[in-house]
């Protein structure tokens, strides 16, 4: 492979995960071509929760400087009964979080994690992003990858070292990477289950319903059998993003969409006042069918593809680890890659062997997470208990295997 070609990557979708690699890449002397299918770049949904396994990265590649004046950093989770509104456990974040696992915990509108991104990326000439460009194809040889996108009718080229997918749950270059080891089977699926999302002034009247019942300065996570709902602050506080989760029928293969709204109120009976009328207030609700994708088929391809993000397994969201999972793999895709000069794409296999454990042990901890939050009858009444005896200190250090995680390999 020529050396030219050998420092140059092609990353396909500018979500967290591309633009996160982009400047990883980019970072370690990498040129660095982004080709995204959207027009523009627009950040879908609201608010999300960036743990200090996150915000340790973001520091590292110079990002959370640009992210920080516009977002929150919470005093703790709380989390509260649906029905009665009493707090069950309280784990604190602000400062202690942030001595604990050596990182801020932020909340943040989706928007201002993507100017933070692009900002840091703007400030890099060796990384260049094509917007309304669809990678549609890949061939691979002995000399890299050459991928194919479509923009407005035109193809064009770009030759690399290697492709890397970051293209999401509905993911094209995964469906390059099955071809390339004949898997049959469809990898992504609808989890069954609905979230749904609204984000509300703090001074309208349903900030102040919000402010009756939660905690404001708080990620609040009110429990109740077969739901859940977060809240937290965004814009510096002066909105709050609220999530709600309900079990549903797939809207369609897209994000967002128009889901029956006597599904959630539905969801809600048995539930406090309070809580109804937080959410009556804070309509329209917005419903996002949530999409998995099966973590067991290769992330890889020995001839230069990696899929990272939720294109190589998006999870559901009840750990608030999907774009965090995407940014560890993003920084240390890069940073594999780019210590094993001598064959990089061996680099892959070794990547994706390392990063395996780490994304199954989250998974997994989102699939507690639902079980404990949606539990109903004897296993809410132990849940209860469990938390009642659990000091908040014990809570934190349940939490220090995820949030304290290192990227062992990451140089700067
Ligand atoms: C309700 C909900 C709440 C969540 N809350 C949190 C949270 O609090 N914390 C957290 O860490 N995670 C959270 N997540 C998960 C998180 O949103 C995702 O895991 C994360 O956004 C995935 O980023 P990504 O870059 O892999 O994919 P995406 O954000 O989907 O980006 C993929 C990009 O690729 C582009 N693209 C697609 N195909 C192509 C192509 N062929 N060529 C070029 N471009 C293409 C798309 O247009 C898109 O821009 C939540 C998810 C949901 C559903």
């Amino acid at each position: 492979m020529d050396d030219t070609r050998s420092r140059q990557v092609v990353i396909a979708g500018a979500g967290v995960a591309g633009l996160t690699a982009a400047v990883a890449f980019a970072e370690r002397g990498y040129c660095v071509r982004v080709f995204e299918q959207a027009p523009r770049l627009e950040a879908a949904g609201a608010g999300i929760q960036l743990s200090p396994n996150a915000t340790r990265i973001l520091r590292q590649l110079g990002v959370l400087d640009r992210l920080l004046p516009a977002a929150v950093r919470p005093e703790a989770v709380v989390l509260k009964d649906a029905a009665t509104l009493r707090e069950l456990a309280r784990v604190p974040l602000g400062q202690a979080g942030e001595r604990r696992w050596g990182a801020p915990y932020l909340v943040a509108h989706r928007a201002d994690l993507q100017s933070a991104l692009m900002a840091r990326v703007a400030e890099m000439p060796d990384i260049h992003l094509t917007t309304g460009a669809r990678v549609g194809s890949v061939a691979t040889g002995p000399h890299g990858i050459t991928a194919t996108a479509e923009i407005d009718g035109r193809t064009i080229e770009a030759e690399g070292l290697l492709l890397v997918g970051a293209d999401g749950v509905w993911s094209s270059v995964r469906r390059l990477v099955d071809s390339a080891q004949r898997a049959t089977s469809s990898r992504s699926r609808f989890s069954g289950e609905l979230a749904w999302r609204a984000t509300i002034r703090a001074d309208s009247a349903a900030g102040q319903a919000f402010a009756a019942i939660g905690a404001t300065n708080c990620v609040t996570t009110f429990l109740h059998p077969g739901f859940h709902m977060v809240a937290y602050p965004v814009s510096k506080g002066a909105a709050f993003n609220l999530a709600a989760f309900t079990k549903g029928d797939r809207i369609a293969e897209g994000w967002s969409g128009n889901g029956d709204a006597g599904i959630l109120t539905g969801a809600l009976r048995g539930t406090a006042a309070g809580l109804t009328r937080l959410v009556e207030q804070a309509g329209p609700w917005t419903a996002w069918p949530i999409h998995t994708v099966d973590p067991q088929q290769s992330w890889t391809t020995p001839t230069g593809i990696a899929l990272i993000g939720d294109a190589a397994h998006a999870m559901t969201p009840f750990a608030a680890q999907g774009a965090a999972m995407a940014i560890e793999d993003a920084a240390t895709l890069a940073a594999v890659v780019a210590d094993l000069p001598a064959d990089p794409l061996a680099g892959l296999a070794v990547w994706e062997q390392l990063r395996r454990p780490r994304v199954a042990q989250v998974t997994r901890r989102g699939a507690v997470n639902r079980l404990a939050w949606h539990a109903a009858g004897p296993v809410a009444i132990a849940r209860n208990l469990f938390l009642k005896v659990r000091s908040s200190e014990k809570l934190a250090a349940d939490l220090d295997w995820l949030y304290g995680w290192q990227p062992q390999i990451i140089r700067r």
